[in-house]
């Protein structure tokens, strides 16, 4: 006990914000800013942690940190993200509770490193054994493979995550990991062709051109150099401190241990190769005696497109009411059609290499059928605000502002509800309720995504700027009828914005969208004629990635738009997250700048507002961090008082009340509602916790 409270007397600036005195936003960002300061860069919110990214690597994750944290109960020790791993591994593992590890932030604020954390955490405390071992190693190895594939230097992160992932780690009875499933979604695909100024294609692409040996790169017909490729910008090939040779290699390694065999991962990196190569392909014009203009390749070395079939670059296929005709393409369609190829090939390998994984990380058949307790890892890509913002960012922004409204459902709105429910005395806490974005991007009738949808299927001219006029219409006309309170007032309409874009005001700032692209992204369409060319490749891997291609195989249905299927897909991770019990990570970045030492308060006082900080500490403090059914509160604390020990003969409720009198817990430290009791320091449980296992 002694050290345990000199611990506590020790800590920097205070260690939860709930026991912040006096409580207001200052005191709160210099509570953050002290903590920084000296290394601290964990805080809890009660049961949520803050992480404030150091950008610098803390002694603080060593294999004597994980043991110091292991089996402690979470208020014991100094704040620190293994003792919200550790919380969520043993009540997974002792009380049967599916967990989920929610991490948010925006770019660059630490929710990739978080991730991997918790699940270095979890590997290290669970489970032994050869078998274990193995399905661990696998686990963790995969976390590599797809940042090389899946990140890339931005500016906001120098290995920003442009994919999101969920991966549920699958456990035994036991407690011990038995396998697992990673789900992604939507990769960030436009960065294979053009990437904004002063950031990178994806990682993989340098890694196998710095680190690949010079046998490797002959028998791929590549070159060292970046700038021979068109894909990779030259302006920022090398980063500072990301040594490409090195993750090459840790790359291939875990590929290995992950389970992929030698020749996969040829043909793998042959797909990366082929990638650079489309890029290079070079269209000349060529006009025909009728006047039409045509495209040729411009074959410089004759090897450019491998055993790909030129023509498909020529001409299109159109069908129409059963009859086949052949239309050419003029330059600027021919790069099109190449750039749109580069880009599928390189999404549907990413894709692959998810699937894969998973076939190597599944449940084994002798566990398969029986029940599995999960814990789920959620890291997606953060809240992005650029100067340019297109489709992609606002699928991103999308899925962050789903994200912010599960922390506001569960910690702030159903937690007031039931004390409502329970008739706990509650003073109502105010705070700001995203569901207004969500509902103006995803509602069925006239949200932006289905607007987007209505046009992309409509037939007739379609083009970025109809959309955009559906959307000023459609919205303008709601806001003309509705209070200003309505949806519609996020979507901002004055006559300041630039030309052919929209404003949305999401709950993390106002963002700026360019509609150009957004059609054109959402029908992520692929020319028949190259689907077929790819199917007919040698290539086996590339003849799997176009299924479609197969002539025998022609369905003319529309496929989804990415739109659709990125709605579809959150919804159904929302509504899996839902049944799992939330453990928050609240990801904070101190500076703009990518570096140590440095706390802005403007920067972080802003991301403190919209995460809703101070409304969760709010919520907290006004409320009671325990609740129990009186039943379950009966049962496992009964022994600690003679009266109700062995049998209690009466209402639950009496019970538990001549138990709380008997340890001497303090009336103001508990309240009855209907069916629970409820507790409001979670230090107060630790003692009865304590006491029944003395
Ligand atoms: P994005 O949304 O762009 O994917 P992110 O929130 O996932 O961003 P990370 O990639 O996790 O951000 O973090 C950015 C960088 O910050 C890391 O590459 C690392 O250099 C540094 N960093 C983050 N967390 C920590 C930490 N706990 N310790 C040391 N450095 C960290
Ligand atoms: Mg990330």
């Amino acid at each position: 006990m002694e050290v345990k409270t000199s611990l506590l007397d020790n800590m920097i600036g205070v260690g939860d914000m709930v026991l912040l005195e006096p409580l207001n936003e200052d005191s709160f960002i210099e509570n953050l800013r002290s903590r920084f300061d000296h290394n601290e860069i964990y805080t809890y919110i009660g049961s949520v942690v803050i992480s404030m990214n150091p950008y610098r690597s803390l002694p603080i994750y060593t294999p004597q940190k994980v043991e110091e944290y292991r089996n402690r109960n979470f208020y014991e020790l100094s704040p620190h993200i293994y003792a919200l791993a550790d919380e969520a591994y043993r009540s997974l593992r002792d009380q049967d509770k599916d967990q989920c590890i929610l991490i948010t932030g925006e770019s660059g604020a630490g929710k990739t490193e978080a991730s991997k954390l918790v699940m270095s955490y979890v590997a290290a405390v669970c489970g032994k054994g050869q078998e274990v071992n193995k399905v661990k190693e696998q686990l963790l190895q995969s976390n590599p493979v797809l940042e090389a594939f899946g990140n890339a230097k931005t500016m906001r992160n120098d290995n920003s995550s442009r994919f999101g992932k969920y991966m549920d780690i699958e456990f035994d009875f036991k407690g011990d990991p038995l396998g697992g499933v990673i789900s992604n979604y939507l990769l960030e695909k436009s960065r294979v062709c053009k990437q904004p100024r002063g950031e990178r294609n994806f990682h993989i692409f340098y890694q196998l051109l710095s680190g690949a040996s010079d046998d490797t790169l002959l028998k791929l017909k590549l070159d060292r150099d970046f700038s021979k490729y068109n894909y990779l910008s030259l302006d920022s090939a090398n980063v500072n401190g990301l040594d490409d040779a090195a993750s090459f290699r840790t790359v291939r390694n875990a590929m290995q241990i992950v389970g992929f065999m030698e020749d996969e991962v040829q043909s793998v990196l042959e797909l990366v190769a082929a990638v650079l190569k489309l890029g290079n392909i070079e269209f000349k014009p060529e006009s025909r005696v009728n006047g039409f203009d045509e495209s040729r390749v411009k074959d410089k070395n004759g090897e450019t497109t491998g055993g790909l079939d030129n023509r498909a670059f020529s001409y299109r296929t159109v069908e129409a009411k059963m009859e086949k005709m052949s239309t050419t393409l003029n330059v600027a369609q021919a790069y099109y059609a190449r750039d749109a190829l580069a880009k599928n090939l390189y999404s549907r390998l990413f894709s692959w290499l998810v699937t894969r994984i998973n076939e190597s990380i599944k449940v084994g058949p002798l566990f398969a059928k029986t029940r599995h307790k999960v814990m789920g890892v959620l890291d997606i890509y953060g809240f992005e605000i650029f100067e340019d913002n297109s489709f992609e960012q606002f699928i991103i922004n999308y899925c962050n502002e789903k994200l912010q409204q599960i922390f506001i459902e569960l910690t702030l709105r159903e937690e007031q509800e039931e004390y409502i429910r329970e008739d706990i005395e509650w003073t109502n806490i105010v705070y700001f309720n995203n569901a207004v974005i969500c509902d103006l991007i995803e509602n069925n009738q006239n949200g932006i995504l289905a607007m987007l949808d209505e046009e992309c299927l409509r037939p007739g001219t379609v083009t970025d700027d109809t959309f955009l006029d559906k959307l000023n219409t459609i919205c303008a006309e709601h806001q003309h009828f509705e209070s200003r309170l309505s949806k519609n007032s996020k979507f901002l309409t004055d006559h300041s914005l630039p030309h052919s874009c929209f404003r949305i005001q999401h709950y993390a700032g106002k963002v700026l969208y360019r509609v150009e692209g957004f059609v054109d992204k959402n029908n992520d369409l692929l020319y028949r004629d190259l689907s077929q060319a790819m199917y007919k490749a040698t290539h086996s891997l590339m003849r799997q990635l176009f299924p479609e291609g197969n002539p025998a195989k022609v369905n003319l249905k529309r496929p989804p738009t990415a739109g659709f299927q990125f709605k579809a897909s959150v919804g159904v991770l929302m509504k899996n997250l839902q049944t799992k019990n939330p453990n928050y990570i609240r990801c904070i970045k101190p500076n703009d700048k990518k570096v140590a030492h440095i706390f802005t308060d403007s920067l972080v006082c802003h991301q403190v507002r919209y995460l809703g900080l101070m409304e969760n500490v709010r919520v907290r403090r006004a409320g009671y961090a325990f609740r129990q059914p009186y039943e379950s509160c009966l049962k496992r604390y009964k022994m600690l008082c003679k009266t109700t020990w062995p049998q209690w003969r009466g209402p639950a409720r009496d019970g538990v009340a001549v138990l709380l009198t008997d340890c001497s817990v303090p009336t103001e430290e508990f309240a009855y509602g209907r069916s629970k009791i409820f507790i409001r320091n979670p230090r107060t449980l630790f003692t009865l916790e304590e006491r029944r296992r003395a």
